[in-house]
């Protein structure tokens, strides 16, 4: 079979209460599906969602880039060869991370589905069921305690709390988090690069005197700052994990070569797709990194995706995929299904999900061969 069409379709997605960083507020978002059916009408189907403080993409960047370069290096290939594909995909235009993720993951999805098997199975199968953290907005103390708490009576084990802002509220934030779960729950931060590298290792050296147990610090300082997160690293017990500063195979090892981090947080959006997440998690655990993956704030097809690609890995030690809990309701049925901590993966053909015809028939934007960027609606 050879790759026909490649489509795009917008859905918006509200989240059940805001979801807030150092970075941003998000209250909902707008997710971009993308299928991919070949010549025999079977559909594979991926998702990007923009997040441009990150990335640097928008919405109309991922649609363009798709309908342009990543659909005109595709349509037309042999679905079998998957790696060949990928690769040519990735090679059409540098960045535009979000919009390759979600076109490398609908091709993985129809290709999996081409030879009848679960996807994470195919990549590697390591396990069906997967734990995953669950964040903390950053908020005033008292309430981020109070959300705690309530998570932890929801069944999650393990907490991921939004720092980032002036240092004492943030110390006040981890104490009362704590006193509110007791010593049992695992709590991790992100400070969201919300931190210099000193303000950085005088806040996480009193977390460390206070003994509050953090099991790990997520991207304390600026992405590009990579010598104070060395700095930061060399300074305190507690691993630190590059996110915001670890986008591709290349940045690992960059971040091998200083020392920079003890620990890396792969996501799809970022390096965009399965393909380049293997390697970056190949990379790093080569290099003794501890992997975690996680995933932006998206729709369940991606988030099905990274988890598909974190049951697959013996090297992912940390599962950062809450993104489902905070979304409302799913446009795609089946998939991988959240319990709350409990993600369990789907035995379907591919991703698992049952893909709606309608949804790529009308008002959405279809690129067929040649088509490049002189798409039209249907
Ligand atoms: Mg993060």
């Amino acid at each position: 079979m050879t790759i026909a069409e490649v489509f795009t379709a917008r859905y918006d997605v509200a989240l059940r209460e805001p979801f807030v960083t150092a970075l941003r507020r998000v209250t909902g978002f707008t997710s971009l599906l993308v299928g991919v059916r070949d010549s025999d009408g079977m559909t594979g189907i991926g998702e990007a969602v923009a997040t441009p403080p990150i990335t640097g993409e928008s919405l109309e960047s991922i649609e363009a880039a798709i309908a342009g370069p990543l659909s005109s290096a595709v349509v037309g290939a042999p679905v079998e060869e998957l790696d060949a594909v990928l690769a040519r995909m990735s090679g059409s235009i540098v960045a535009n991370t979000s919009a390759k993720a979600a076109l490398d993951i609908a091709l993985h999805d129809l290709w999996s589905r081409s030879l009848g098997a679960p996807l994470h199975r195919l990549l590697g199968g390591s396990r069906r069921e997967l734990v995953t953290d669950v964040t903390i907005s950053m908020a005033a103390p008292a309430e981020m305690a109070a959300a705690a708490r309530a998570r932890v009576a929801d069944g999650f084990s393990a907490l991921k709390l939004k720092l980032g802002g002036p240092s004492d509220l943030d110390f006040e934030r981890v104490l009362r988090v704590r006193e509110a779960v007791g010593a049992g729950v695992t709590i991790r931060v992100d400070a969201n690069q919300g931190w210099n590298a000193k303000q950085a290792v005088r806040l996480i050296r009193r977390i460390e005197d206070a003994d509050l147990g953090i099991e790990l610090v997520e991207q304390p300082v600026p992405a590009g700052d990579l010598e104070g997160l060395a700095h930061v690293t060399a300074s305190v017990t507690t691993p630190v994990m590059a996110d915001e500063s670890c986008f591709s195979p290349h940045d690992v090892i960059e971040l091998v070569r200083r020392h920079a981090v003890d620990a890396v947080n792969v996501k799809l959006m970022k390096c965009g797709g399965i393909r380049p997440a293997k390697a970056v998690l190949s990379v790093a655990d080569a290099a003794g990194l501890a992997c975690s993956v996680g995933s932006m704030m998206e729709g369940t097809v991606s988030a099905t995706a990274a988890a598909c690609l974190a049951a697959g890995r013996v090297e992912v030690s940390t599962v950062d995929l809450d993104a489902p809990w905070w979304t409302v309701g799913q446009t795609v049925d089946g998939g991988a299904v959240w319990e709350d901590e409990r993600i369990l993966l789907s035995e379907e053909p591919g991703l698992g999900h049952r893909v709606p015809d309608e949804l790529f028939r009308s008002g959405v934007s279809a690129f067929p061969a040649g088509g490049g960027s002189s798409a039209a609606a249907l």
